[in-house]
């Protein structure tokens, strides 16, 4: 069992493992009100059931608009101008597409395996990737940054805080890929359009919307799973005459202020944020503050559980021991994953590590032989689901408001997320939470959203509205790739997706994937990067060293680990089912093949070291 990543990758095959709700006798305190909690499991059942069948649309993930054609401008760079310069024409060592810590991380640990001539290519006019872009006021990270930020012990320094703003990380970005000479070869503001095989020179031949042309012995592919932001289907939202904008491309022109807030801006005016996720629990405080007047539109109210951010203490951090990051992390891993810290611990615990399913394994172990797995997990959710929601009503002044923000799913259904801000802004006198009952705002006009009938006159929308998801992996970086005989990499996924242990595919020599597909993420998503990212390079230096040019599995390597994964696959449908729509189950409707590794992420990270530690015959012995 696993708890796969959140923060990140490929929507619907994460979840905890399949919780069926069983019946079981209630351990929880008696109820206090005329709500369900935990020690009427029967009615709390219903009332998630209830929630999610009304939000439950029949056009799924169809009902979202795409930024294109009329909302084509999204694809446009607020933060830099648009290159303009002589294309490209060269061969180098590798081509790394995406800037964003996957592609930063396979990039460094590419120059440390001995690479001289590393392009890293992307859309945007810097290092950071969704960093890059998103730096909507209040973003920060709610995985704790000694953890998060790739490469920190070697890079040095200390963050300011356990859960640092995005200025701070976008920094960190940057700062890797000066340390590793990544800014000399990087080609911003470019997008990659086209990636064909060449078995003469066993190298990629790379094309771009700047006319360039580059050769490559390697390939990574590092696309991320935030990089294109998404609207909702709302009718008439065209023809909204006020200012829009999506958060993740906040426009300060407009509000004034900067990512630490302050929008100076907006004073006079009357704003709606649509969306009420993991980016609208940071931004809203901030606009609140600013605004005349705010409307928060909610359709389904996240799990706000408490934050506790805090400086990061200078003893403390000079007393870590060489290899702590390392340590860190997998005790980190391990606790969100259910599974004891190796390490003892190392201090890692926060609302990530006591999140349902972990509150359940501990009391599965408690309790063993008197209740089952799922009846341990289900209680568990239910108790912590309590905590969440009498926190709404300890925060929220107004009991009707305080009712409209408690979430009615299983934690995991949606995102978790942190904050010690965001519910007490509703107590302010020019915050109104418009409450959708679910269904959605009704329709956008000229002047304003419609809610229950009732037209709201704004002067700007913000669509906090997340990003597209579930997008086909072998499209989603928009690159037209074609492997050996020109077969695209379309055609080759088109029964299913097909790799060895995630990261390289048959017919497709040397061209790396970071990310979710057929792996095992989890939360601290920048964790696992970092372990493809090692892993690819190990891979490379060796192919290097025996003087082999070609990585590429064997059929049968492929074969086996394809088998591995159908054979062990996260089986998140049965509880994503229940769970109220969203990016996690396909907006209602989970899908039943399920790409991630059942083992989890400490039993992959195993696998892949034994693997690399072993004959490497796999990759570099009779392919090709
Ligand atoms: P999400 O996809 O999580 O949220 C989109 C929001 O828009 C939801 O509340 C959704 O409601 C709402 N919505 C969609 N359509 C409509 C509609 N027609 N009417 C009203 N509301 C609508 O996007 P976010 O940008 O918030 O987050 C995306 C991801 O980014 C997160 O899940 C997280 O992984 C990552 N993130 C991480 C952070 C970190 O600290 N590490 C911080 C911020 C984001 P509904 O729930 O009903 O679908």
């Amino acid at each position: 069992m696993n708890t796969t990543d959140l923060s990140a990758p490929d929507p619907g095959t994460a979840g905890p493992a399949a919780v069926e709700p069983t019946a079981v006798e209630p351990t929880a305190v008696e109820p206090t009100s005329g709500e369900p909690t935990a020690a009427d499991l029967g009615r709390l059942r219903e009332r998630y059931r209830a929630e999610r069948d009304r939000r439950i649309r029949p056009d799924g993930t169809a009902q979202y608009r795409r930024t294109t054609g009329e909302f084509g401008f999204y694809a446009d760079d607020p933060w830099s101008p648009p290159v303009a310069r002589e294309p490209v024409r060269d061969t180098v060592d590798a081509l790394v597409v995406g800037g964003g810590f996957g592609g930063l991380v396979a990039a460094a640990r590419l120059r440390d395996a001995g690479l001289e001539r590393i392009r890293v290519v992307d859309t945007a006019g810097d290092f950071g990737g969704t960093w890059y872009w998103n730096r909507y006021p209040g973003i920060a990270c709610d995985i704790e940054s000694s953890i998060y930020l790739p490469l920190l012990e070697e890079t040095g320094g200390m963050p300011t805080r356990r859960y640092p703003p995005g200025e701070e990380i976008r920094a960190h970005a940057r700062a890797i890929g000066e340390r590793h000479d990544l800014h000399r070869d990087a080609l911003f503001g470019t997008e990659v359009t086209g990636l064909d095989w060449d078995g003469d020179t066993d190298r990629w031949q790379a094309r771009t919307d700047h006319g360039d042309e580059i050769a490559a012995r390697y390939v990574v592919l590092s696309s991320g799973p935030f990089n294109r932001p998404k609207l909702p289907g709302i009718p008439g939202i065209e023809t909204f005459a006020g200012h829009t904008f999506h958060t993740s491309r906040w426009d300060y022109d407009y509000t004034g202020g900067d990512a630490t807030g302050g929008l100076d801006r907006i004073g006079d005016r009357t704003i709606a944020v649509i969306g009420t996720g993991a980016t609208a629990i940071q931004c809203v405080p901030h606009l609140a503050e600013g605004a005349k007047h705010l409307y928060v539109v909610q359709r389904t109210p996240s799990t706000v559980d408490v934050r506790d951010d805090a400086a990061y203490d200078a003893d403390w951090w000079a007393s870590l021991e060489p290899g702590w990051q390392r340590r860190r992390r997998e005790d980190f891993l391990n606790l969100v994953n259910m599974l004891p810290p190796e390490h003892g611990g190392q201090g890692v615990a926060d609302r990530w590590t006591d999140i349902a399913p972990v509150r359940g394994a501990v009391r599965y172990a408690r309790t063993r032989g008197t209740e089952t797995l799922s009846e341990a997990l289900e209680i568990a959710d239910a108790e912590k689901m309590d905590e969440i929601r009498a926190r709404v009503d300890a925060v929220v002044d107004d009991p009707a408001t305080a009712a409209a923000l408690k979430p009615w799913y299983r934690q995991m259904c949606k995102r978790p997320t942190f904050s010690d801000r965001y519910l007490q802004t509703f107590n302010r006198p020019d915050v109104t939470l418009l409450d959708t009952g679910g269904q959605g705002v009704e329709r956008i006009t000229p002047r304003g959203p419609v809610v229950g009938g009732t037209e709201y006159p704004v002067d700007a929308i913000v669509f906090a509205t997340g990003f597209e998801l579930g997008a086909d992996p072998a499209t989603r970086a928009g690159v037209d790739i074609r492997g050996r005989d020109g077969r695209t990499l379309a055609s080759a996924w088109a029964d299913g997706l097909s790799t060895l242990h995630g990261w390289v595919s048959r017919g497709f020599p040397n061209l790396f994937h970071v990310g979710a597909l057929q792996n095992a993420a989890s939360v601290n998503f920048a964790h696992v990067l970092e372990e493809q990212a090692t892993h690819i390079a190990a891979v490379v230096a060796a192919a290097r060293r025996r003087g082999r040019p070609v990585v590429e599995p064997t059929a049968e390597a492929e074969r086996d680990w394809v088998r591995t994964i159908r054979e062990r696959a996260v089986d998140g449908h049965a509880f994503l089912a229940e769970c109220t729509p969203g990016y996690y189950n396909f907006e209602g409707r989970p899908r039943r093949r399920n790409e991630q590794f059942g083992g989890g992420p400490v039993e992959f990270h195993r696998i892949l070291r034994e693997w690399r530690d072993g004959s490497l015959d796999d990759v570099l012995g009779g392919a090709g």
